[in-house]
């Protein structure tokens, strides 16, 4: 039986306003809406006075712009950055030249060969965080303390940042609500992404605040969810394999039946993230490489 994944669209907001969503946090959604960032990127504000910003967002002069002028009266003191994809990290350079604040993230980008493009907005290959963070690192203002949480899968270098005290999690695009995640190789694992979902299942955090899309008010059935459905995926594949079906164009051809045209690709990436991670456990082989049109097949059953 399919695995129903509770994914929630409804979402509101208005495109340039800096807007409260809960105590001590508000949001800014940029407008750069497109099947991978749902409405846009919801660039988060923490603290009141002297705040933090997670995830800038794409390099639109209008986003910061008008994030700037929500915080007229305030001091951006941290920019924190969830990971370097470019609807994320981009506008960090020109927050900081605005504010002079550090930036805060677990490292560059490290996907792939420069200028090569995965099926999402690609890689953010300028951001260099002032201040490198590792799982678990505090970075702490004025009346808010984060705790960085590792989490790669969608990128290597995917931060979800908590406030433990409130049981909070801002979970960028590891766990979105509207959406699962895009899984891309190289830079996206598909092991790793699970064993990032089942790190969560392990913490108490009692909402999500995803970078694109709706909060989500009961994570740990909702991760699960997530969790079932690439395991359901993963099982797909594996009849596809059996019955024959070895290359990831008609793996995706049986099991995306309803997939828009525009997502195909990404479907493809997802399906070539599974078949490296069974690769990686021995359980199928590629004729060659593991690439994107290698032929692969079961080694067992
Ligand atoms: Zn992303």
């Amino acid at each position: 039986m399919a695995v129903d994944i509770p994914l929630r669209r409804e979402f509101s907001f208005e495109y340039g306003r800096l807007e409260p969503v809960a105590p001590g946090i508000r949001r800014i959604v940029a407008r750069n809406p497109s099947p991978f960032t749902f409405r846009g990127t919801g660039t988060y504000v923490i603290g009141r006075g002297e705040v933090a910003v997670i995830d800038p967002g794409p390099d639109l002069a209008e986003h910061v712009e008008a994030l700037l002028a929500g915080l007229s009266s305030e001091r951006v003191t941290h920019i924190l950055i969830t990971h370097t994809h470019r609807d994320h990290s981009p506008a960090a350079a020109s927050l900081k030249v605005a504010t002079g604040a550090a930036t805060y993230g677990y490292g560059p980008h490290a996907g792939g060969r420069r200028g090569e493009q995965g099926a999402e907005e690609g890689g953010d290959w300028d951001f260099v965080p002032d201040v490198t963070v590792r799982d678990g690192d505090s970075v702490a203002g004025k009346g808010w303390c984060f705790e960085a949480v590792h989490t790669p899968g969608h990128t290597s270098n995917h931060l979800c940042f908590a406030l433990p005290d409130d049981r909070i999690l801002f979970s960028g695009d590891h766990v979105m609500g509207w959406s699962t995640s895009v899984i891309s190789p190289p830079d996206g694992d598909m092991a790793a992404y699970l064993a990032s979902l089942n790190k969560l299942l392990g913490r108490r955090d009692a909402i999500y605040w995803p970078t694109h899309g709706p909060a989500i008010t009961e994570p740990q059935p909702h991760v699960r969810a997530f969790i079932a459905h690439r395991r359901e995926r993963e099982a797909g594949i594996l009849d596809c394999l059996a019955a024959g079906v070895g290359d990831i164009d008609a793996i995706v051809d049986r099991l995306y039946v309803k997939v828009q045209p525009g997502l195909r690709r990404a479907a493809g990436r997802s399906v070539h993230a599974h078949l490296i991670d069974l690769v990686g456990r021995g359980i199928i082989a590629s004729e060659g490489p593991p690439t994107l049109d290698a032929r692969y097949r079961r080694l067992r059953s």
